[in-house]
């Protein structure tokens, strides 16, 4: 008999017009090349920060209404370059022309991609302006969850993870809580079991650990990634930065959140149910999974990803996390209990923390030390307005870059 399975491929999604943010990024890549493997998605705009060269051959292939760069010159540069080539893509840049594509009426997705709390804004207008959003940007929810949200429930606008770990959660819950609608413990949810592959310094002796070098912190075991993203999970911080972000995204309760390491980087997140079903989502570690996911939910399209063979995979395994030898995960759960200003100023300060430490300013284990220290100098008091997060932001910043050079 054949199998109605194989035989059928997924019915086509709707045509949707999408924005990339990052678009030259790990995330922004991996994006574009789910998008080019479909013919409903049109690219409507493509931004980067400076990187002009790979800017211009996606422009050149997805053919955008417009390309966003953060500084004059270097849109310049590309807007001569488009010219010279035939191309009729607008190029723009700036703060403002990142707003402007995220929130066009003639946008339906907005790729969140940009990395740390340049991403912010742009993920916030797409938000604001009801888009379907794909949140890779998790650094938008730590530091804003609160009014992230309420701006999205105001717009009507759809918040889809990408982060694989929350994709995954996203998931394995019920129908109803995927649009929002109910509480999860009314729904059956008892937790959520967040996974970790405990990065690339899992079982390197903690007494080595002030010594590692930003080549050896950015090479992980399972993920190909930014350099930020790659340090904060050397350090977990990253997991601290997940487990804020899964507060605020699923509406849970820390206590609902446990941390679970699990080396492999298969099983990509868990959902508990009061039955005693654990529900799991699994599947090769590669972005263009809960990418395609996000891309075409409520639907299911092809992502390029390889098929998962649980016969030749390596043994899962789980462990707990040691609190000793990764603090700054332990200050993310901490920042998440603390809830107001903390993760905003965890996130700030992790930021000048790790670009300090990839410039080779400070040794690794000074990273939670940076961000302790800044979380104990400021006046704790609860954002009300996005204008009150970018200025504890900006003072967290300035307390970390003290810190960072008196050490
Ligand atoms: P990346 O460093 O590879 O790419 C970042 C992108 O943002 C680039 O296109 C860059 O040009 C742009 N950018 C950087 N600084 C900018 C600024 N100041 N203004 C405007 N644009 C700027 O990062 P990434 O690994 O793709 O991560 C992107 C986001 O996705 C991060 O928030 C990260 O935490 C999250 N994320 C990444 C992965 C992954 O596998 N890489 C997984 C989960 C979540
Ligand atoms: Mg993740």
């Amino acid at each position: 008999m054949k199998s109605q399975l194989s035989s059928q491929p997924p019915s086509p999604p709707l045509a949707q017009t999408i924005t990339v943010l990052g678009a030259t990024g790990s995330v922004g890549t991996s994006t574009l090349d789910v998008i080019a493997r479909h013919e409903h998605f049109s690219v409507y705009a493509l931004s980067a920060h400076s990187n002009t060269a790979l800017l211009l051959q996606q422009c050149l292939q997805f053919r955008p209404v417009y390309a966003v760069l953060s500084d004059e010159h270097a849109a310049e540069t590309l807007r001569l370059q488009l010219i010279k080539a035939g191309s009729q893509t607008e190029v723009l840049w700036g703060a403002d022309a990142l707003t402007k594509i995220a929130s066009d009426p003639a946008v339906d997705v907005v790729m969140a991609a940009i990395v740390g709390a340049a991403g912010l804004l742009p993920a916030l207008a797409a938000a604001e302006s009801g888009k379907k959003v794909l949140l890779a940007n998790k650094e938008s929810l730590v530091m804003a969850g609160e009014l992230f949200m309420q701006a999205a429930v105001q717009s009507g606008a759809v918040i889809l993870p990408i982060d694989s770990e929350h994709n995954a959660i996203f998931q394995c819950l019920p129908a109803p809580a995927q649009s929002r609608r109910g509480n999860l413990a009314g729904q059956g949810v008892r937790k959520v079991l967040l996974t970790a592959s405990g990065g690339p310094f899992l079982h390197t002796p903690v007494e080595q650990l002030h010594a590692v070098t930003p080549a050896q912190a950015c090479k992980h075991p399972n993920w190909d990634m930014g350099r930020k993203i790659s340090v904060d999970s050397a350090t977990m911080m990253n997991k601290g930065l997940e487990f804020i972000e899964a507060c605020y995204l699923f509406d849970l309760a820390p206590d609902a959140v446990e941390v679970v390491i699990h080396p492999q980087s298969i099983v990509h997140s868990m959902v508990e149910y009061a039955d005693g079903s654990v529900l799991a989502q699994l599947g090769s570690p590669d972005m263009r999974v809960p990418i395609a996911h996000a891309l075409a939910w409520p639907q299911r399209i092809e992502s390029g990803a390889d098929f998962l063979s649980l016969v030749k995979s390596p043994d899962l395994q789980f462990l707990a996390p040691d609190l000793v030898r990764f603090p700054c995960l332990a200050l993310g759960m901490e920042a998440a209990r603390e809830g107001g200003f903390a993760p905003t100023c965890l996130n700030a300060a992790n930021e000048i923390a790790v670009a300090a430490f990839l410039e080779g300013q400070i040794r690794f284990t000074d990273i939670p030390q940076i961000i302790s220290g800044t979380l104990a100098q400021i006046t704790c008091r609860q954002p009300v307005s996005i204008a009150m997060i970018q200025q504890l932001d900006a003072e967290a910043r300035a307390v970390a870059c003290d810190i960072a050079a008196g050490l």
